[in-house]
């Protein structure tokens, strides 16, 4: 049977998209539910300011109280000083986040897109030295809420340059929810046929309901890795009232459904979809 690999974002994408915050209690409640569920991958906080996102304070707190773990962590870092507490914190594998048009970029880290890859390229050279595993994503990849749609030789350009470079994983990302099936094909054909499928995932938001179409799509393409966020927790920052990142609980029945492996438990999952309703509301 086909393995697919799920990594859980709703501790950390889905938590800072809501208005309650969560204390890291709850937060830790919440990511060992999931673990009890069978998952073992998940983005669990990020090094950003607590002022700009409060809903991510005390990570630093939030790591050391899970320290006895084995899952796999990630965590969300915007610059070389969130690298450097993300080290302190002996996290074992960062996100880094590049929007693929200037618009998008200069609103969600107020930099140019240069200025933003001489930054990371500084980062993943860090990462190298101290053996921390670095993860970008490409968000906006299909369409910007500014810009309209992205071109996927653009997107193909800057994959290459970071694989270059030294990246681990390339995470493809349609953060409005506007990505369509034959574009996700288009995309990822052109990716894998020069890099293969091994160091991509994708990151797809049912804003417009073709969040595991998408998935389909990509899994046609070779793409065996996705995100998803239990209870589909997060909604969607430019269209409000409109669901967001694709829902964990969802993803896990599909691909049980159409015969694939993935080592979580759906009866598991419903309840952790239950106490993240319960924790948020
Ligand atoms: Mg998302």
């Amino acid at each position: 049977m086909k393995k697919i690999f799920i990594n859980e974002v709703g501790p950390r994408d889905g938590l800072q998209n809501i208005d309650n915050v969560l204390n890291v209690d709850e937060r830790i409640q919440l990511i060992q539910s999931l673990e009890k569920a069978g998952i073992n991958s998940l983005e669990v906080g990020s090094f950003v300011s607590p002022k700009a996102v409060p809903a991510m304070d005390k990570t630093d707190a939030l790591l050391e109280k899970l320290s006895n773990s084995n899952s796999n962590y990630s965590v969300l870092i915007p610059n070389t000083f969130g690298y450097k507490q993300a080290k302190e914190n002996k996290v074992k594998e960062v996100c880094l986040v590049l929007c693929a048009t200037e618009s998008m970029n200069k609103e969600n880290i107020n930099k140019s897109i240069e200025e933003t890859i001489a930054e990371f390229k500084e980062i993943i050279d860090l990462a190298k030295r101290d053996q921390i595993r670095t993860k970008i994503y490409i968000s906006v990849a299909f369409e910007c809420p500014y810009e309209g749609l992205v071109s996927s030789k653009y997107i193909y350009h800057l994959t290459k340059e970071f694989l270059a470079y030294g990246i681990n994983e390339v995470v493809i990302a349609d953060t409005i929810g506007a990505g369509k099936p034959d574009q996700v094909t288009k995309l990822f054909r052109s990716l894998v046929k020069d890099f293969g499928s091994s160091n991509f995932s994708a990151h797809f938001h049912d804003t417009r309901l073709l969040a595991l179409s998408n998935v389909k799509a990509a899994m046609d393409e070779g793409i065996t890795k996705f995100d998803s966020c239990i209870a589909g927790l997060g909604g969607c920052p430019f269209a409000p009232g409109a669901s967001g990142n694709l829902a964990t609980e969802d993803l896990v029945s599909m691909l049980h459904k159409e015969g694939y492996e993935t080592g979580i438990s759906e009866e598991m999952l419903r309840n952790s979809a239950k106490l993240a309703s319960q924790l948020t509301s």
